[in-house]
């Protein structure tokens, strides 16, 4: 509020020559609290003016964009940005650090075990008792049935077969008053489809289970808590070359079916060796949207909107080499991560891509922050990622930061091979000014689809 009152009362008595007026951008308020010992402004400028963050000069891209890394002590930190006669003023508190006095977290092994059901599906069953990076052996499905012998940081320790435990977070778990340990499996079926290979694994019950992406073109299927097998696991490892004829992986997922979990495996496309994206079902995805700005740029430009324009740019060169392409989003609306996802896996999509725009924490470096990355979660989407970055690093005036494995709800999620690619720093000036480029737009767009065209012409099926 203060702001616009301040740049209203400046265009009000400076109405000699039109002026780019000073906008910051980031933070969002002037009176703000941030616990870190540093932070940043972000925002526009007239590049003929100086500007000035209590009274050091900071540079003005070309664009108008600027953006200055700062130190913060404890307490009160003023800010006043100068640009020649408009001057604003930020007051940013750093809490003073208290004693910590978190609860020692440790693990807390129960008496007697405890039976348990998950109550949602898509729960993640985890290799350590933490909620975030990449620690997902896989997800459960509601009505799987657990043993546990503890807990640890709000998760429940299951145990899984002699050898082996996972965690669960302990709200999606209902525990029940009794149980039993294991599960009677039955042997298995499977259907050699044109699309897919399916296994059915015949249990009596819905248990934990694991599928790796083993080293030689396998797949590790792992069902926990199996009676009359060795360590209570019951192991199957799966040549792929039977499902994909030696090509790439090109999609995996299992889910339960009453008692019985179905694996599916999502057969290699058969390939026009001339236009090789021809009817290949690419789903696309701008990031954001709606009420949701996700990052805004120095120039006040918001991702939702960058992340549609190279979406519809995208779109149009997919159409162009004959892919079937469907979006999850066309216009600027509010669309929930699951539903990008169900957009994806109900068209039975091949090749699931999201654009975004990157942004940093409170206590990131504007400055040193530039560039595009390409993010992938299953091992299977590394080839295709590879591909992509190839021609994002020959075809863009834009810092390569490579092909690095995280873990993003819609990559996770998505049954196609999918792929998260994060176009540059739009609160970098000269990243946002790139990203702002027409032409880099439509590079940008030809790079992904010249990259998706390759990898498909590396795949042909050959059966
Ligand atoms: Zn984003």
């Amino acid at each position: 509020m203060k702001k616009s009152l301040a740049m209203l009362a400046f265009l009000t008595f400076a109405s000699v020559a039109p002026c780019f007026a000073l906008d910051v951008v980031y933070p969002k308020t002037q009176t703000v609290t941030i616990n870190s010992p540093k932070t940043f402004f972000a925002g526009s400028a007239d590049v003929k003016k100086t500007l000035t963050i209590n009274g050091a000069e900071v540079q003005v891209d070309k664009s108008g964009g600027f953006a200055r890394s700062v130190k913060l002590d404890e307490g009160e930190n003023i800010f006043e940005l100068k640009s020649d006669d408009e001057v604003l003023r930020y007051v940013i508190t750093r809490p003073k650090a208290t004693a910590s006095s978190a609860v020692e977290n440790r693990f807390v092994e129960f008496d007697n075990l405890k039976y348990g059901k998950i109550s949602a599906d898509n729960t993640p069953l985890r290799s350590t008792p933490i909620d975030g990076g990449i620690n997902r052996v896989s997800h459960l499905q509601a009505g799987t049935l657990l043993v546990t012998d503890g807990e640890q940081n709000g998760f429940y320790r299951v145990i899984l077969g002699e050898n082996s435990v996972g965690w669960v977070d302990k709200n999606s778990v209902e525990i029940t008053p009794n149980g039993t340990s294991l599960a009677d499996f039955y042997g298995y079926d499977y259907i050699d489809g044109d699309d897919y290979f399916t296994f059915i694994f015949h249990l009596n019950r819905r248990i934990p289970w694991e599928i790796r992406e083993g080293e030689n073109q396998s797949l590790e299927i792992k069902l926990y808590n199996v009676s009359g097998e060795a360590e209570n696991v019951y192991f199957y490892d799966f040549p792929t070359k039977l499902a994909t004829g030696g090509r790439n992986l090109v999609g995996y997922g299992a889910e339960y079916v009453g008692e019985d979990l179905h694996v599916k495996i999502r057969k290699p496309l058969k390939i026009n060796p001339k236009k090789p994206l021809k009817n290949v079902v690419v789903t696309i995805d701008a990031g954001h949207g709606g009420s949701e700005l996700g990052a805004v740029g120095c120039l006040g430009n918001k991702e939702k909107d960058l992340n549609l324009t190279n979406a519809k740019k995208l779109e149009r060169v997919l159409n162009s080499k004959g892919a079937k392409v469907v979006m999850t989003r066309s216009d600027d609306r509010d669309m929930s991560l699951a539903e990008r996802v169900k957009v994806a896996n109900d068209s039975e999509s091949a090749v699931f891509i999201s654009l975004h725009g990157n942004s940093i924490p409170d206590n990131g470096d504007p400055e040193k922050s530039r560039g595009f990355g390409v993010y992938y979660y299953y091992p299977e989407a590394k080839p295709l990622g590879e591909y992509i970055l190839h021609n994002m690093q020959s075809k863009l005036p834009l810092e390569n930061n490579g092909l690095i494995q995280a873990s993003f709800y819609v990559v996770r999620n998505t049954q196609a091979l999918s792929l998260l690619i994060e176009a540059g720093y739009m609160v970098n000036p000269e990243d946002n000014a790139k990203l702002l480029n027409k032409k880099v737009q439509k590079q940008l767009a030809k790079s992904v689809a010249d990259g998706l065209e390759e990898y498909f012409r590396s795949q042909q099926r050959s059966f």
